[in-house]
C-alpha cells in the first residue's frame, strides 16, 4: 500500500481499522519518559496503579491481574499454556478467524481439541457448544471468542457461562476487541480466563495483552502434573512479579507499561458506562449512515460489535482498490477482510479514542465520495443526515 501524499507530516494517518487504534498524545507521552529499571520503587507504583485500573476495566477483583509482554496473541498463548496440559480435552468455538487461532494454539499445547463453528458473520450455535460439552464431559476447558474482529460479531456469554460452570469445567474468553468498548463480565459471569490486547478499545500502542484468572483457574494452575510448556507466559512466575515478592522474571517493557497506565487512566475519566455508551452511539450512527447509502452490511443488528462493523463491498468495488483510495486521498485506514470474507468485505473499527462523532462523519463522506468516484452513485447527503439524526438524538 502507498502511502499517502496529503500528509502534512509524516505517519498522521486515521486508524480506522481492525486495530491499532488511534493513540492519544497523552499515551504517547507517557511513553517518552525516562526509563526506569524493572524493580525500582517509582516503577512499582506503576505497576500497582495499573493494576488498580485494570481491575477496575475488566471489572474484577481477581488477584492475578496482570499484562503480558506482548500483543493480544500472547495473552492467547499465556492463557492456553497455562490452563492445558498435554492430552487434556478441552473444546474451543469458533466464529471466525481468532477461534481458529485458539484452537490452533491448544492443539500446539498437545490439548485434544473438539471444535464448534459457526459460519462466517453469525455468533455460535449455542445449543452445539452446549452438545459438545454434554458429549465431552472429560473436557477441561470451554474457550470462546466475545468480539469476534474478523466478522465484527458479538458472542453473548451469559448462557454459555452458566452451562460451561455447571459442566464443572472452566470458560476462558478472548476480549481483545471488547475490553474498552462494551461491558466483558469477568466476575458477574465468573469469567475463569479472560485476555485483551492494548491497541483495541484500550487505546494504547500494540505490545501488551493484559490478563485475569479467577480462583478456579488459579486451582486448575496450582494442579498441574508438569510445568507450563513456556518458560516465558508462565504465570506461577510472572505473578510473583506482579506480587509483593517482586521476584525477577523479566525485564517489564517499561515505557509501554507507562503508555498502558495513561491509558487505563483516560479509560477511568471516562468511566466505562459513558465509554461503552460513546462507542454504542458512534456504531449506531456508523450503521444508519450505511443504511441510507443502501450498503449493505452482513451482520445482523442484534450481533454486530460496536467496536467493528463489516461491511459488504458494492458489485464491482475491488477491495484493494478502495482501500488504496481511501489512503490516498484521505490518509484513512480501514481494514480488508479475512478469511471467508477476504475480498469480499472492508472492516471499519471505532475503537477506543477511535469513536467519535467526527470520524463517523468523515469515514462517511470519504468512503461515500470514493464510491462516486469508482461509479458506484451513492447518496452522500443521505447518509450524513442519517448519522447526524443519531449523533444528536
Ligand atoms: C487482534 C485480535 C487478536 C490478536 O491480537 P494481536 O494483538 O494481533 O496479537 C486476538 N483476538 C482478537 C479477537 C483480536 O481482535
Amino acid at each position: 500500500m502507498t502511502t499517502c501524499p496529503n500528509l502534512r507530516k509524516t505517519r498522521e494517518k486515521l486508524l480506522l481499522g481492525p486495530g491499532p487504534s488511534p493513540v492519544e498524545s497523552r499515551v504517547l507521552r507517557a511513553m517518552a519518559e525516562p526509563t526506569l529499571g524493572h524493580l525500582d520503587t517509582d516503577f512499582v507504583a506503576i505497576m500497582d496503579e495499573t493494576q488498580k485500573l485494570l481491575r477496575k476495566a475488566f471489572q474484577t477483583k481477581n488477584e492475578l491481574t496482570v499484562t503480558m509482554p506482548g500483543t493480544g496473541s500472547a495473552g492467547m498463548e499465556a492463557a492456553c499454556v497455562n490452563l492445558i496440559e498435554a492430552g487434556d480435552r478441552v473444546i474451543i468455538a469458533d466464529h471466525g478467524v481468532f477461534g481458529r487461532r485458539m484452537q490452533e494454539v491448544a492443539e500446539r499445547c498437545g490439548a485434544n481439541v473438539v471444535k464448534v463453528s459457526a459460519p462466517f458473520g453469525r455468533p455460535l450455535d449455542e445449543e452445539a457448544l452446549f452438545q459438545a460439552v454434554r458429549d465431552n464431559p472429560d473436557a477441561k476447558l470451554v474457550g470462546v471468542v466475545q468480539a469476534e474482529t474478523s466478522t465484527g460479531v458479538l458472542q453473548n456469554l451469559d448462557q454459555i457461562a452458566a452451562f460451561v460452570h455447571d459442566a464443572g469445567m472452566l470458560l476462558l474468553v478472548d476480549a481483545v476487541t471488547s475490553l474498552g468498548g462494551m461491558e466483558v463480565p469477568v466476575d458477574r459471569l465468573g469469567l475463569d480466563v479472560v485476555y485483551s490486547g492494548s491497541q483495541k478499545c484500550l487505546g494504547c500502542p500494540p505490545g501488551l495483552a493484559p490478563l485475569t484468572l479467577g480462583p478456579r483457574a488459579i486451582e486448575r494452575m496450582r494442579n498441574r502434573k508438569t510445568k507450563v510448556q513456556s518458560w516465558y507466559l508462565d504465570l506461577t512466575m510472572i505473578m510473583r512479579y506482579w506480587g509483593e515478592e517482586r521476584f525477577y522474571h523479566h525485564t517489564a517493557p517499561i515505557n509501554m507499561l507507562y503508555a498502558f497506565n495513561e491509558a487505563l487512566r483516560i479509560i477511568d475519566e471516562e468511566g466505562l458506562h459513558r465509554r461503552w455508551e460513546r462507542h454504542r452511539r458512534n456504531a449506531e450512527a456508523l450503521w444508519a449512515g450505511l443504511e441510507a447509502m443502501e450498503i449493505d452490511l452482513p451482520v445482523p443488528y442484534q450481533f454486530r460489535l460496536p467496536s467493528l462493523t463489516c461491511i459488504a463491498l458494492p458489485e464491482g468495488i475491488d477491495d484493494g482498490k478502495l482501500r488504496q483510495n481511501l489512503m490516498e486521498r484521505y490518509c484513512l485506514e480501514v481494514g480488508a477482510g479475512l478469511g471467508e470474507l477476504k475480498g469480499k468485505v472492508i472492516r471499519v473499527g471505532l475503537m477506543g479514542s477511535g469513536s467519535t462523532a467526527n470520524n463517523v462523519l468523515f469515514f462517511l463522506s470519504a468512503f461515500g465520495t470514493t464510491l462516486n468516484a469508482m461509479g458506484r452513485k451513492t447518496d452522500v447527503g443521505a447518509s450524513l443526515d442519517a448519522a447526524g439524526q443519531v449523533l444528536t438524538a
